[in-house]
């Protein structure tokens, strides 16, 4: 069960309590009593299917547990022209390796872009196959993004992708249960540029500076999926001072598969 299932029973639950303290069949108190109760236990739900950085539900890798400074760069929601190309740029100039997780149909129409990351020697991870929020999804349809996404990036690149990054980073237990099916490992964020609000470049590199540190992982955004409309100039132009300031501090650049060796060596 999802826990927009569990929400919804919640929800009648609490109207029920309602009614029943309304007309005097239960005391006022206890039916706002229980109905708090049923409120706070959805809100707490909900909450940790939606905070990127909870393992409530599962396993998520968001931050690895390091003091060396290394960081991963993550990009969503690509492949995207031109602003994908630009941002491979980007990392070629600066020498740098990062993760893409690409949109399923996204790689299934642009697959050269996908190439181009395979190449040059980032980790390609899948970002399900249309973009939708997994928690509004039955468990066959979850199963369905994966596996979809999955097909197209093997087709293309002749690996099976192992990482997963959830729509907005939602999961609960039957997005983690897909994923384990799928052999894939569930990857947020503790870091973020706010980059697909383009809030400005200075604001995309303070926002990831202020929030940053050993072990990180980095969410910015080579893509506008599902829409497809928000131009992604202001990450591309981030993206290069964002890397000087971040080495100027000591930092180095990993992929996503290297942070979780970093939880295999605390276990
Ligand atoms: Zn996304």
């Amino acid at each position: 069960m999802g826990v927009i299932n569990i929400i919804f029973i919640l929800t009648i639950l609490v109207l029920y309590l309602l009614v029943q303290g309304y007309r005097r069949r239960m005391k006022s108190f206890t039916s706002l009593w229980y109905a708090g109760i049923c409120v706070a236990i959805g809100g707490g739900l909900l909450a940790l299917a939606v905070l990127p950085n909870t393992t409530f539900y599962g396993p998520v890798l968001y931050q690895a547990p390091t003091q060396e400074k290394v960081v991963a760069l993550t990009f969503d929601d690509g492949p995207y022209p031109p602003y994908t190309a630009q941002v491979l740029k980007v990392l070629a100039d600066k020498q740098v390796q990062a993760t893409f997780f690409v949109v399923g149909e996204n790689a299934r129409a642009l697959p050269h872009l996908v190439q181009e990351e395979q190449q040059a020697g980032h980790l390609i991870g899948i970002h399900s196959y249309e973009h939708k929020d997994m928690l509004r999804l039955s468990s066959g349809e979850i199963a369905a993004q994966l596996r979809e996404a999955k097909a197209v990036v093997a087709s293309i690149t002749g690996e099976e992708p192992r990482y997963f990054r959830p729509p907005h980073g939602f999961h609960d237990w039957r997005v983690m249960g897909a994923a384990r099916e799928a052999n894939l490992t569930v990857v947020n964020w503790s870091a973020l540029g706010k980059d697909w609000t383009n809030p400005g470049v200075d604001t995309i590199v303070n926002n990831v500076m202020s929030r940053v540190g050993p072990g990180s992982i980095i969410l910015l955004h080579d893509g506008d999926s599902p829409h497809k409309v928000s131009k992604r100039e202001q990450t591309v132009a981030a993206l290069p001072i964002l890397i000087d300031r971040l080495r100027s501090e000591g930092y180095s650049f990993v992929t996503v598969d290297h942070m979780l060796s970093y939880v295999g060596e605390r276990k």
